[in-house]
């Protein structure tokens, strides 16, 4: 083999573009290695976001770029690298690379069973997960993930948090005898916990921060937005018009806090009934409405699902106990989705330790 066809190989490599950034690899630096053996070639690249969608653009478009030279593609190894938010000097967690709100105008409205199923649907696409349940009115994490227990502290200083699924989990619930107590505490009381469960909590080094909060008010948002730079928040909606009053609150709390709208859910969309016919039940097009709204992209809807109960009271979400249901299918996709988002927006911010541009071309290490 010759090295022009090397360097042809190259050439063609450097110019596919990234599917996040419609960049060429080369201008960006994400080519990370490249390697040519007996003919067949071995690439890596470097990409911000762990979605299966990004994953499969990424590897159709190498094909594509070595076909015309008559190369065989050997493989493709994704190295992931989930962009950070930019942590002050007093961030409690600065190894947590993005905290990720996740809100409702009122509940009820499946806020909790959307967390905690993006939370596992990260997980799955090979990423460090933690889920921290703030609903301290109504912490329902232990019963969806089906776990209860009290966390320890190995050096009397520092929390460890549950772990289920791989994931790290905290909530009030872990600290109650009965999780109905919450509702006895006083609201400073309250606060403090909500505080001790960022600042004290050994969460370690994660890629994704998912909290979630309690329905409508903004209290527990601003608490949080004061201790540490939040990446951004999601709502959660169903389609019907009475969620969306209360919805459109949360809306203008963001804004107050500056936390940046990442996406909308629309949950309970639809239900396909046995004969395949799709009903509306609660209307159409809230999910729509509150994303023109918040200017922000609708990340998906999810249909209304008996399962999706019948799991989370088993404690195991759909995500995690039926991965190809529509459902989990549909929070799946809603992770691929916050994901991409996650990585554009820390693009167009300019901020993050993997904002690629001018980084450079990255040495390539190359055998033959
Ligand atoms: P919230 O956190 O907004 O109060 P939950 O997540 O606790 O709401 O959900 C309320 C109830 O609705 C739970 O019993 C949950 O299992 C059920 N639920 C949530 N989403 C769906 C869905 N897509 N299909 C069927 N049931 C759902």
């Amino acid at each position: 083999m010759g090295s022009a066809t090397l360097d042809a190989v190259i050439e063609a490599l450097r110019n596919v573009e990234d599917p996040i950034f419609e960049k060429p690899l080369g201008a960006l630096g994400t080519l990370v290695d490249v390697r040519l053996e007996d003919g067949r070639v071995w690439v890596k690249v470097r990409v911000s976001s762990p979605s299966e969608e990004v994953r499969q653009t990424v590897r159709e478009r190498v094909e594509a770029a070595l076909e015309p030279l008559g190369i065989e593609f050997a493989e493709l190894e994704l190295e992931v690298n989930v962009p950070t938010r930019e942590a002050t000097s007093t961030d409690p967690i600065p190894d947590v690379r993005n905290v990720i709100l996740v809100m409702s105008g009122k509940g009820g409205v499946g806020k909790s069973t959307a967390a905690t199923n993006l939370a596992l649907a990260l997980r799955r696409l090979g990423t460090r997960v933690g889920l921290l349940d703030a609903d301290i009115y109504g912490p329902s994490l232990p019963t969806m993930l089906g776990i209860e227990g009290h966390p320890t502290s190995k050096d009397g200083k520092r929390i460890q948090p549950l772990q289920r699924f791989g994931i790290k989990l905290m909530s009030i619930g872990f600290l109650l005898e009965d999780p109905k107590q919450a509702v006895v505490w006083r609201g400073p009381m309250l606060h403090g916990a909500l505080q001790q469960f960022v600042t004290d909590v050994d969460w370690g080094g994660l890629d994704y921060l998912i909290i979630d909060l309690p329905p409508g008010t903004g209290d527990v948002a601003l608490t949080l937005a004061q201790k540490l730079r939040i990446t951004g928040a999601i709502i959660v909606t169903t389609p019907q018009a009475v969620a969306l009053q209360d919805v459109y609150k949360s809306v203008s709390m963001c804004r107050k806090l500056d936390v940046p709208i990442l996406g909308v859910v629309e949950n309970m969309s639809y239900f396909v009934d046995s004969a395949g016919v799709k009903h509306e039940l609660f209307g159409s097009g809230g999910g729509e409405k509150i994303a023109e709204f918040a200017e922000a992209p609708l990340f998906g809807q999810v249909p209304i699902d008996p399962q999706v109960r019948e799991w989370g009271d088993q404690g195991t979400p759909v995500v995690q106990a039926a991965p190809a249901s529509p459902a989990g299918q549909a929070f799946a996709k809603v992770a691929d989705a916050l994901a991409e988002r996650i990585a554009k927006e820390h693009f167009e911010r300019g901020g993050g330790e993997s904002a690629p541009e001018g980084e450079g071309p990255k040495r390539l290490r190359i055998l033959r």
